[in-house]
């Protein structure tokens, strides 16, 4: 199994390195016009790493890593460990937060973790890591995402040894128990993460379906701040500043579109709640098309996961960056005001 898994991760992360070389020429639809599924391949879910490949890496990484550290946070409802990996040389330091895969078929940001913390290990990021502390969550929901749940997938559509499904085994969305806190996941990462470490700034990384434009192109992917009314202005402008670092980064590449998400104001949804409990600067970024469902629009090819997982790195790269030399403060905010929102009929 360890061999497979690292082929299956390698496979996917080499796709990413290879598109950052030389395939982007600046073409801005070439992500969001991607391959869907709509029938034109088979979805394949064991291109993804498993549960057990992903502690497999980790463990890897932290043995061979003297400035990361692994812990385990609590435990899903089938009882998998939640892992935190994390980055603190300094409690005085910024801190970011990344959580990956609350929705468990939503799995790509999941492999770009991965890939950014094999990064972080180089010997060139040894000062980088001393103005800053990271945190990564990279597989929250290890029950969804392993679909090991307590209720019937068989209308999905990937092929494979597995589904991957949004809710945790209770058929919860994890993003809707911000407040009440009643899954033992929602639990782990408020007691033992949100509530021990003094955050900064948090992304909170997702996929959502295939068919959202602006201005015509299907988007590469989608951000939005916290739009609770429970958070101040100042926190609010924060939180635009990390997303302008992704934005900026993003947009650079040539080959990001990004539109504004639509998202709603309840403090029952991450983005929302840790901004007003915590008073976290928090970013949504749904990257486009998810790893399976059983409504086909949502679900994308794997011939686009290589643009996908690297728009993942660039946003986790920079804006670690951005927090350790502080010129996340200092960013532009401006582009929020003419961000159009994206939309599925347009
Ligand atoms: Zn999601």
């Amino acid at each position: 199994m360890r061999s497979i898994a690292r082929s299956a991760c390698t496979a996917a992360l080499a796709g990413a390195l290879l598109l950052t070389g030389t395939v982007f020429s600046g073409n801005a639809a070439a992500v969001g016009e991607g391959p869907d599924y709509q029938g034109n391949e088979k979805i394949r879910t064991s291109i993804l790493s498993t549960y057990d490949e992903v502690v497999d890496f980790l463990k890897t990484q932290d043995a061979r890593q003297d400035a990361m550290e692994l812990e385990v946070i609590g435990q899903t409802v089938k009882g998998r460990d939640i892992h935190l990996a994390k980055y603190v040389s300094d409690p005085g330091n910024p801190t970011i937060l990344y959580l990956a895969q609350q929705h468990g078929n939503e799995q790509l940001t999941t492999e770009a973790m991965l890939h950014t913390i094999k990064s972080l290990g180089s010997p060139s990021k040894a000062s980088l890591l001393e103005d800053v502390n990271v945190l990564f969550i990279p597989m929250f929901n290890a029950d969804g995402a392993m679909g090991d749940v307590n209720f019937p997938l068989d209308d999905y559509l990937a092929a494979g040894e597995r589904h991957l499904t949004r809710y945790n085994a209770n058929e919860v969305d994890l993003n809707r128990d911000h407040v009440a806190k009643a899954e033992p996941e929602t639990r782990a990462l408020h007691e033992n993460v949100l509530s021990v470490y003094d955050i900064d700034y948090a992304i909170d990384l997702h996929h959502q379906g295939t068919q959202s434009r602006v201005n015509g192109d299907l988007v590469s992917g989608s951000i939005l701040y916290p739009t609770t009314p429970d958070v101040s202005p100042e926190l609010v402008e924060r939180s635009k500043q990390l997303g302008a670092v992704v934005y900026q980064n993003v947009d650079r590449t040539g080959w990001g579109h990004i539109g504004r998400y639509d998202g709603g104001s309840a403090n029952t949804i991450g983005r929302n709640g840790m901004a007003a409990e915590y008073g976290i600067a928090t970013l949504l970024f749904e990257m486009r098309g998810m790893s399976d469902h059983e409504y086909a629009p949502y679900v994308l090819g794997q011939k686009s996961n290589g643009y996908l997982i690297h728009q993942s790195v660039v946003t986790m790269e920079a804006t670690i960056a951005a927090v350790a030399d502080g010129s996340v403060s200092k960013a532009d905010t401006s582009f929020w005001d003419t961000l159009p929102q994206q939309c599925d009929t347009c």
